[in-house]
C-alpha cells in the first residue's frame, strides 16, 4: 500500500543547548563529580553523540545524602503552602518552556516530537500542578492527616518516560515535604538535568532536588545508603527485586513500579475500528517502550479475520523515522541493547511457529529502529506471549468465551494494566472485576490522569503512583 505523499515538518533543534559534558547537581548547583567517569549519552535516531554524563559513585551519594540532610531542614520549616509555591512555579515553568523540553527528550530517548510534546511535557506540568495543589491540604484531609513525610527518598527512573517518570516521582515526594535524590537512566539524562536547572531558576532551597547521573552502581550505591528512608523504583523486575532484597532488612519505604504485559481483550460485539485504533496505540505508542503497553492482543476467535486485517492496514500507515518530524508516528529504538533484545525475542518467535507480520516500511541507515511488528498464530506459552518485549510488538491470543478471555489475561506473572473492548457495560464490569491488573481501560487506552493512581499487582511491583494513593506513598506513620 502506498502512503501518502507528504512534506517533512521537522522541529527545530536550536531551542535546546546541550553542555559537552555535566557534573551532578547537589547543593542547588551544577558540581564536578568525585567520580572521574563519564558515560556517553548518543541520539538513538543518528547515534551521534549528545554528551557525556558523570556515572556518580558512592562517595557522590554520600555527599547527596549530606546536601539532602540540609535540604530537608529548611524544607521541613516551610508550610505547605510555601511548598505549594516552589512547585507551582516548577509547573509553569516547565509549560513556559515545553517545547525545549520536548526536542531534548526526543533527541535524547527518540519518541517522536509529537509524542513528547503532546503527551509527556502536559503530563509533566500537570503532574506538578496536581500535587502543588495538594501541598497545603495535607493538614486537612482525613487520610493525610498525622503522618509525617520519610524525610531523604532515593528515586530511580527508566529511559522510556524520562521527564515524566520524574514528575510522578519528583512532584509527590516535594509536595509531601521529602527531600529528593534522583537518579535518571543512563541513556536519558538530559531532560533531567535540564530540570535541574529549573530548580535552581525557581529558588528551590539547596538540597531539597539532587540529582546524581550514573548507572547501575549509581543506583545500587542510592539503595544502599543507610540514611535514605524511602527508595521509589521504576524500571525492570529484575532490578525491583535486586532492591527488594537489598532493602529487606531495612527500616524503609519502598514502591517498586515494574513491568508488564498486558492484555487488550477485544470481544466480537465491540466497535471494531475504534478497537484497532486502541489496540495501535496500545502497543505502538512510544515504540512499545511502555510498562502498561497492551502487548498482548486477546481476540475473540469470530472476528480474528477481520480484526487482523484491518490492524495489519492500519499499521501499515504508520510513519516510521526522525522522531523530531512532526509526522512520525513510530521513533527510534532507545539503545542498541533494547534493539539486540527486541530482535532476539521476535527471531525465538518465529522459530517457536508464530507467523509474523512487519510493515514495508524502510529504517534509516543509522540509527536504532525496528519494523512495527504484528505476531498471529501464537500459544499462550510462546516467549513472546509471555515476556516483556518492551518494544513495537504484538502477540495475539485468541478466545471463545469470557471466561477464556480472563484465564488468558490472567495468565501472565505480571499484573500492571488491561484494556476491554465492547459496547456491553455489564460485560466491562463483570471482566474488569476479573483481571488481576493494576489499571484496567474500558473501550480506550493509555489514558493518563494526575488524580488516578497507577501501579501493579504480582512481578509488576507494588505501591501506587498519582492521585490520594500516590501522596500516601511518600507519607508513613510516625
Ligand atoms: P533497569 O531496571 O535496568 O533500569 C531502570 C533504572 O534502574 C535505571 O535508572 C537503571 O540505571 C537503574 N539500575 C540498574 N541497575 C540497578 C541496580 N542494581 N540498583 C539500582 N538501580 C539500578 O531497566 P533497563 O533500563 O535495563 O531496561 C530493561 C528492561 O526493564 C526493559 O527491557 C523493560 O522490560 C523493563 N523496563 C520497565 C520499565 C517500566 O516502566 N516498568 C521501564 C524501563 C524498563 P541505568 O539506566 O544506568 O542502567
Amino acid at each position: 500500500m502506498n502512503n501518502w505523499e507528504y512534506a517533512e515538518s521537522v522541529e527545530s533543534t536550536s531551542i535546546v543547548n546541550i553542555e559537552k559534558k555535566y557534573g551532578i547537581f547537589i547543593d542547588g548547583k551544577f558540581q564536578t563529580a568525585n567520580s572521574k567517569k563519564f558515560i556517553k549519552t548518543v541520539s538513538p535516531s543518528t547515534e551521534e553523540l549528545l554528551s557525556s554524563v558523570t556515572v556518580g559513585n558512592k562517595n557522590d551519594i554520600n555527599d547527596a545524602v549530606e546536601s539532602a540532610k540540609e535540604g530537608l531542614k529548611i524544607w521541613t520549616k516551610f508550610s505547605g503552602t510555601e511548598r505549594a509555591k516552589y512547585l507551582f512555579k516548577l509547573a509553569r515553568l516547565i509549560q513556559e518552556r515545553s517545547r525545549e523540553f520536548a526536542v531534548l527528550e526526543s533527541i535524547d530517548g527518540g519518541k517522536p516530537i509529537k509524542e513528547s510534546r503532546d503527551f509527556d511535557l502536559p503530563q509533566v506540568a500537570a503532574n506538578f500542578f496536581y500535587f502543588a495543589g495538594w501541598a497545603d491540604k495535607l493538614e486537612l484531609s482525613w487520610n493525610t492527616k498525622g503522618l509525617k513525610p520519610y524525610g531523604i527518598v532515593g528515586q530511580i527512573i527508566p529511559w522510556n518516560f524520562p521527564l515524566l517518570m520524574l514528575s510522578w516521582k519528583v512532584a509527590p515526594a516535594l509536595a509531601t515535604g521529602n527531600v529528593v535524590i534522583l537518579k535518571p537512566a543512563e541513556s536519558t539524562p538530559l531532560t533531567a538535568l535540564l530540570f535541574a536547572e529549573l530548580c535552581q531558576e525557581v529558588g528551590l532551597p539547596p538540597g531539597v532536588f539532587n540529582l546524581v547521573t550514573g548507572d547501575g552502581t549509581t543506583g545500587a550505591a542510592l539503595v544502599q545508603h543507610p540514611d535514605i528512608s524511602k527508595i521509589a523504583f521504576t524500571g525492570s523486575t529484575a532490578v525491583g527485586k535486586y532492591i527488594q532484597n537489598e532493602t529487606a532488612e531495612r527500616d524503609i519505604g519502598l514502591t517498586l513500579e515494574l513491568g508488564g504485559k498486558a492484555a487488550n481483550i477485544v470481544f466480537n460485539d465491540a466497535a471494531i475500528d475504534q478497537a484497532v485504533e486502541g489496540v495501535v496505540n496500545g502497543i505502538f505508542f512510544n515504540q512499545g517502550h511502555v510498562c502498561c503497553a497492551g502487548s498482548r492482543l486477546v481476540l475473540q476467535e469470530d472476528i480474528h479475520d477481520e480484526f487482523v486485517s484491518k490492524l495489519e492496514k492500519r499499521m501499515q500507515s504508520l510513519r516510521l523515522g526522525n522522531p523530531l518530524d512532526k509526522n512520525t508516528d513510530i521513533g527510534a529504538i532507545n539503545s542498541k541493547d533494547q534493539l539486540d533484545k527486541i530482535s532476539k525475542l521476535v527471531n525465538e518467535g518465529i522459530e517457536e511457529g508464530g507467523s509474523i507480520f512487519q510493515t514495508e516500511c524502510e529504517l534509516p541507515q543509522n540509527g536504532f529502529w525496528f519494523k512495527p511488528t504484528l505476531f498471529t498464530n501464537a500459544q499462550p506459552s510462546y516467549r513472546i506471549a509471555r515476556e516483556e518485549i518492551f518494544g513495537p510488538v504484538l502477540t495475539t491470543l485468541t478466545f471463545r468465551t469470557p471466561e477464556e478471555a480472563i484465564e488468558i489475561s490472567n495468565n501472565t506473572e505480571y499484573g500492571l494494566s488491561a484494556g476491554i473492548w465492547t459496547e456491553k457495560g455489564s460485560k466491562i464490569l463483570w471482566v474488569a472485576d476479573r483481571l488481576q491488573a493494576g489499571v484496567i481501560w474500558a473501550n480506550t487506552f493509555n489514558k493518563f490522569d494526575p488524580s488516578s493512581p497507577f501501579g501493579g499487582y504480582k512481578e509488576s511491583g507494588f505501591g501506587r503512583e498519582g492521585g490520594r494513593h500516590g501522596l500516601l506513598s511518600y507519607l508513613k506513620v510516625q
